[in-house]
């Protein structure tokens, strides 16, 4: 059991977690160190029970995961670098998600908030402007880089999970604390939601520092512009034959996917909302006198409305497998990740005002501002909204010196605590009894 920790303390101690996630950046599904760390810091707090693996993820909705050599890799390096092997065995391959519950004596709602811990393939600049470089914490990993604050967000919900024990008394019902992975791609949220970790929950509050919020102080209640997507990857296979002596043998699985890259930027659009199309790699063939027998393009449809990108995704599927069917090869079509698009509730977007309000670190309040990509965190809400509650995606305002998922991208550590008090403040006027 820790001692508890007076509110400057926990305030470096929140800098101090974010500065060593962003030294040790995680990709999708392979968070082992991070949510070793997370569990070893809950696990001191009074009160916090932690759920982890199985119990908070569903091995059988795992969107895109990674394969079993890389959850080895990743399990050995994390453990090298300080992860409690108790708790990575306990997350099996991919598994990385960790709820923090707890359960206040007198009765209440079910009140969640959503952190996400994955960082990014880019390589972080080692320019002295760029913070973590010039201040000794950037990534220990070449090529990999926490470049959307999701550390921040991390050590946000430390700081939250650390406030409650303070609050038991006056607080009631359940507070919960899920911290997920693979947020990046649009992968980790749907095993969360499958697991049921969701399907208690009457409030769910997920948030994100930056993105619309771009200035200190400033507090978004709200989200909207969320693009639904389907990322999906399509494999051709066809028939190799030699191009000069016997091309009439082959079946070309490369012309195949440049006629399907090429015809789904041409699909029709929608007039119930905008729409999005991208092919974004297409990796072909094995030599220049061969014909190609095989042939994966990884690419993705968005939309303003589920509906809207369904019809977008039906289409894409449908180019896909004519274009197969045009160049006589077989076409395999696998969902790699999925997102949709979720309101946010007035309701609750009043108690984020309010909270904001009440701090004296906010400067700016604004109902909304839009984010224009998109979030698995939508599943969450949604999943939440089905059963009658309520749901937001609030933005926690910073300057950046660079926008998300670039080189230089870093956030105002200042916007740490803002974030843990607004958390706190949220908890207060819907757990306070
Ligand atoms: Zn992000």
């Amino acid at each position: 059991m820790i001692s508890p920790m007076n509110p400057a303390q926990l305030r470096e101690k929140v800098v101090q977690w974010r500065r060593d996630f962003h030294r040790h950046p995680e990709l999708g599904y392979r968070e082992y160190r991070t949510a070793a760390r997370v569990c070893d810091v809950l696990a001191a707090i009074p009160g916090c029970t932690v759920r982890v693996g199985r119990d908070v993820m569903d091995p059988a909705a795992l969107m895109n995961p990674p394969s079993a050599e890389e959850f080895a890799a990743a399990r050995s390096e994390a453990i090298a670098h300080g992860a409690n092997p108790a708790w990575v065995a306990r997350m099996g391959d991919g598994l990385t998600g960790v709820v923090a519950e707890f359960n206040f004596v007198r009765p209440g709602p079910t009140l969640a908030f959503r952190v996400d811990m994955d960082a990014l393939p880019i390589l972080e600049s080692a320019e002295a402007a760029h913070a973590p470089a010039r201040e000794g914490f950037a990534s220990t990993h070449a090529g990999r880089m926490h470049a959307c604050g999701h550390d921040g967000h991390t050590a946000i919900g430390l700081g939250l999970a650390s406030l409650a024990p303070a609050h038991a008394a006056q607080w009631g019902g359940k507070l919960k604390i899920v911290f997920q992975p693979a947020e990046e791609g649009c992968c980790g949220a749907k095993a969360m939601v499958a697991a049921g970790v969701f399907a208690d929950v009457d409030a769910l509050v997920c948030g994100h520092l930056g993105t619309g919020a771009t200035r200190a102080g400033l507090i978004a209640c709200g989200t909207d512009a969320f693009l639904a997507t389907t990322k999906f990857d399509v494999e051709y296979r066809g028939r190799a034959a030699h191009a000069g002596m016997a091309p009439q043998d082959g079946r070309n699985a490369l012309l195949t996917a440049a006629t399907f890259a090429l015809q789904l930027h041409a699909l029709p659009r929608h007039a119930g909302g905008e729409t999005r199309a991208n092919a974004g790699t297409l990796h072909a063939g094995s030599g220049r006198n061969v014909i190609a027998d095989r042939a994966i393009v990884e690419a993705e449809v968005r939309g303003t409305t589920a509906a809207v990108n369904r019809f977008m995704t039906d289409e894409a599927f449908r180019v896909a497998r004519a274009a197969a069917e045009m160049f006589g090869v077989t076409c395999d079509i696998r969902i790699v990740g999925e997102a949709g698009s979720a309101p946010c509730d007035a309701a609750l977007k009043e108690i984020v005002r309010a909270a904001a309000k009440s701090l004296p670190a906010t400067h700016e309040i604004v109902d909304t501002l839009p984010l224009g990509g998109s979030e698995d965190a939508t599943l969450m809400m949604l999943a939440v909204q089905a059963r009658g509650g309520t749901a937001t995606y609030l933005q926690i305002g910073t300057a950046l010196p660079a926008g998300h998922h670039h080189p230089r991208f870093d956030i105002e550590e200042s916007a740490l605590w803002h974030g843990v008090e607004l958390y706190a403040a949220i908890a207060e006027r819907v757990l306070g009894v």
